[in-house]
């Protein structure tokens, strides 16, 4: 990894970002990139993303109990040395209805065990985030997804759902 990006992860997992913060990564020598690394670190924005997403990404429920659950969990974040609120981190899951009107609880079935969230449950986003986090690193990426998902597929899902155009994604 190149110096100044580990510099950049550095300074934004210092500071806790409380604004939206742009990260556009230098040039490098070489081709041009054809995508640029632009990262919003915000937890406002975090949660917003979330609340884009319009329903739980494992039981489809639409209503206003849920939680922004990080896709790389927040201590491996730090761990990584990668920001706390990347917005592509973001899935939205639902959690127990204080009302009882809707039965389960999808966050916190993922955090024990019972009902790990599926690869295939994961957005596009967040795979490209899991991979960012590794430091571009697939079979890192693949094995962290294998171990907190539950993701066999790990590997083909980071390589045909990652980068790829439409049309890419029509023909895998
Ligand atoms: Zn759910
Ligand atoms: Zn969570």
């Amino acid at each position: 990894m190149d110096a100044h990006v580990r510099a950049l992860r550095r300074a934004t997992t210092m500071s806790d970002v409380d604004y939206d913060r742009l990260l556009i990564l230098p040039p490098t020598a070489g081709p041009p990139p054809t995508i640029v690394d632009a990262i919003v670190s915000n937890p406002q924005s975090f949660h917003r993303e979330a609340a884009w997403q319009g329903h739980c990404a494992v039981c489809g429920r639409t209503d206003d109990f849920w939680h922004a659950h990080h896709v790389v969990y927040q201590q491996h974040l730090r761990d990584l040395h990668v920001v706390a609120y990347d917005t592509r981190g973001a899935l939205r899951l639902c959690i127990r209805d204080p009302t009882g009107r809707r039965a389960g609880d999808c966050h916190h079935a993922h955090h024990d065990g019972s009902r790990r969230v599926k690869g295939s449950e994961l957005t596009d986003d967040n795979l490209a985030h899991v991979l960012w986090a590794h430091g571009g690193d697939h079979d890192r990426a693949a094995a962290y997804l294998q171990r907190y998902y539950d993701a066999p597929d790990a590997a083909r899902l980071l390589a045909t759902r990652v980068g790829a155009t439409r049309a890419d994604r029509r023909a895998a």
